[in-house]
């Protein structure tokens, strides 16, 4: 069976972005593949971090992992720091990374110039993303588009410990390019995402949604309620191909254009069939903070079973590099 590998930030809860985008995907590759995932807080802690919100954000996100579902007894997960082997190596790869590539990279670039100082994790946290991965002898790593740019940085820096110590031992992983859905947030502008305030939270009650689902941006045409409207044009209809089945969502459609529903109308119906698949979620979620004891025990058994791989890595990598 092929090996995934991926990781996701502790942003705390997910937000229905965050799930549509990569978890549910996730889930399902979990039938299907040897599957680790991981939340990076190594990577978190390159900008500015309060560590108890650190702890906070970390304990939530295995918590709405875990309830979206992520089954520890089909899946690893784990928290980064638990496997201290991925910075090792990533001090490793530093040591055959060309510094040009790194600062090729275009998310590098672009955060670069949004920041007034810039540390030096920064521009290597690619090197980390590369030690992630190939510290698992990953085969595929789930991604969008716009991370294809750092798995090629992953498989040059195989290549080239590969070549510099005649070793076959990292494997060049592959994207599993899946049909991730680019979420749009609550305004209808622009992608869903914490830090611009439009989003739905996985695991928020049904009248905390319909209050942001109500006011929530649609076809900007439909003025009156007698107005027909676009549904392509709109992010609630998109909203509605990821809920809700494919008649409901023709039916929308013909509604929409004919004027016959308001956007309220059919909005509610859009809050009917998120909370068809987000309440059992929602209760799962509320019966692991009951239990903490459960997600505690979950996370240490995926650390113990990672962190066997990494060691495992890292024995061979350090006898043929010449390290104690
Ligand atoms: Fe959007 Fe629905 Fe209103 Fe059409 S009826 S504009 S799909 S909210």
């Amino acid at each position: 069976m092929s090996t995934i590998f991926s990781g996701i930030q502790p942003s705390g809860e997910l937000h229905i972005g965050n799930y549509l985008g990569a978890v549910k995907n996730w889930v399902q590759l979990q039938d299907r593949y040897e599957c680790i995932y991981c939340v990076v807080d190594y990577h978190a802690i390159i900008g500015s971090f309060e560590p108890d919100d650190l702890r906070r954000r970390t304990r939530e996100m295995a918590i709405s992992l875990f309830a979206a579902g992520l089954d520890p007894e089909k899946s690893t997960l784990f928290v980064q720091s638990m496997v201290p082997e991925h910075t090792e190596l990533a001090w490793i790869f530093n040591t055959v990374t060309p510094l040009g590539e790194l600062e090729r990279q275009t998310q590098f670039k672009d955060k670069a110039q949004r920041q007034e100082s810039v540390n030096a994790g920064l521009l290597i946290y690619p090197v980390l993303q590369a030690a992630d991965i190939l510290l698992y002898r990953a085969d595929l790593v789930p991604v969008g588009e716009d991370q294809v740019q750092h798995l090629e940085l992953a498989r040059e820096v195989a290549r080239k410990w590969n070549a510099k110590f005649a070793s076959e031992l990292f494997l060049e992983p592959k994207p599993l390019l899946t049909a991730t859905r680019r979420i749009m947030g609550l305004d209808g502008q622009s992608k869903m995402s914490k830090s611009l305030g439009n989003t739905i939270g996985l695991l928020e009650e049904p009248d905390a949604v319909w209050a942001k689902l109500r006011p929530a941006m649609t076809d900007p045409a439909r003025v009156r309620r007698t107005d027909p409207g676009t549904p392509e044009v709109c992010n609630i209809y998109h909203l509605h191909k990821a809920f809700n089945d494919e008649a409901t969502v023709e039916h929308v459609a013909v509604q929409c254009r004919s004027a016959g529903w308001g956007c309220i109308d059919c909005k509610k119906v859009l809050l009917d069939g998120m909370m068809r698949e987000l309440t059992p979620i929602r209760e799962r979620a509320r019966e692991l903070e009951a239990h903490p004891e459960l997600v505690t025990d979950a996370l240490a058994d995926g650390a113990a079973r990672s962190g066997k791989i990494a060691r495992e890595t890292m024995r061979v990598v350090r006898e043929t590099m010449g390290l104690r």
